[in-house]
């Protein structure tokens, strides 16, 4: 990997021309090698952002005017809603909808969410390619490696590169993709001027983690797999959900924030996405939107069977 540039700014050339790079808002040599990284492995143009809930507000401010309205995937990840309803002032309305059926006819623009964090249902593609609305994807839990959203259909495919992309828990980013060149360049336009740019550091984590993502995600669904199933014939647990990929689990039991606060290996901490586990109740984040028993286990690189013991240890007598 070329070594990080972290410069703000950068000399015009000889005539008192800008070159490719002149000011870090604009664009930074490690933001531009990681996206053309990312853009190819999405087979699309890619923009790095701030994080995640910057990625969404450019999409917000791109694809919505006063009056519009956004149908979201209901148990999406709550933040993103949170974002959206921010610009209630300016008119906008959201609506949720259950992404495994038809969106709301009349929304000007479809968000999905492959899967949905934490209830980790999966949308109906068909449905969403029939609606005349523009279609965002969050595929932060999917990645590229279980999901080409922009060949299912999706106009733009949204990241939180904070989580899997990186991987580390080290780096907070957001990344679109896109093949259409209009919504690229509005895009580029809103990071510059809402100033949603993204840090060189955080590209380069981008590249880093990006050169492990496959086999990542791999291993980690792998574990989480076997994991879902124990967790499926476990009688202290109330219902596992989990859609077959992905490290990302969410199972229900009785008692959430005992549970959580026993485990030794798996950190209890928010976030998803790192190589090691992290395990948290949602129910402080989110209220009654999600079951007060619901425990959402993002599964890390550590060897299952000292995830299972220390998941059999916190779940306590049998
Ligand atoms: N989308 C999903 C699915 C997420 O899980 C998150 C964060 O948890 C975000 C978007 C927001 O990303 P960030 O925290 O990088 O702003």
């Amino acid at each position: 990997m070329e070594p990080i540039d972290r410069s703000t700014v950068w000399p015009y050339d000889e005539r008192g021309e800008p070159g490719a790079f002149m000011y870090q808002r604009y664009a930074h040599p490690t933001g531009t090698a990681a996206e053309q990284a990312l853009g190819a492995l999405e087979r699309g143009d890619a923009l790095l952002f701030g994080s995640g809930t910057a990625a969404v507000t450019a999409c917000v401010f791109t694809l919505c005017r006063p009056g519009s309205t956004i149908a979201l995937a209901e148990g999406a990840y709550f933040g993103t809603g949170v974002t959206m309803r921010q610009f209630a002032p300016w008119g906008l309305e959201v609506v949720e909808f259950d992404q495994t059926g038809p969106p709301p006819p009349d929304a000007d623009v479809v968000w999905l969410e492959a899967p949905a964090n934490p209830v980790l249902t999966v949308p109906d593609w068909d449905a969403a390619r029939a609606h005349p609305g523009a279609v965002v994807c969050d595929a932060t839990i999917s990645t590229p490696v279980f999901l080409a959203a922009l060949d299912e259909g999706a106009d733009i495919v949204l990241h939180s590169a904070t989580k899997y992309l990186t991987g580390h828990h080290d780096a907070l980013l957001g990344a679109t993709v896109t093949r259409d060149d209009e919504l690229q360049q509005r895009l580029y336009d809103a990071r510059l001027r809402l100033g949603l740019s993204a840090s060189p550091d955080a590209a380069g984590a981008l590249l880093q983690g990006l050169q492990t993502l496959e086999v990542r995600m791999r291993r980690q669904t792998e574990t989480a797999s076997e994991l879902a199933r124990r967790l499926r014939a476990d009688p202290r647990v109330a219902k596992v959900r989990y859609p077959g990929f992905s490290s990302l689990i969410s199972f229900d039991v009785a008692d959430a924030r005992a549970v959580e606060t026993a485990t030794r290996v798996i950190r209890n901490q928010t976030s998803l996405g790192g190589v090691t586990s992290s395990m948290e109740s949602r129910y402080r984040w989110e209220g009654d939107r999600i079951p007060a028993g619901l425990l959402r286990l993002s599964v890390g690189l550590e060897d299952v069977e000292t995830l299972w013991t220390d998941l059999d240890q916190a779940l306590g007598e049998r």
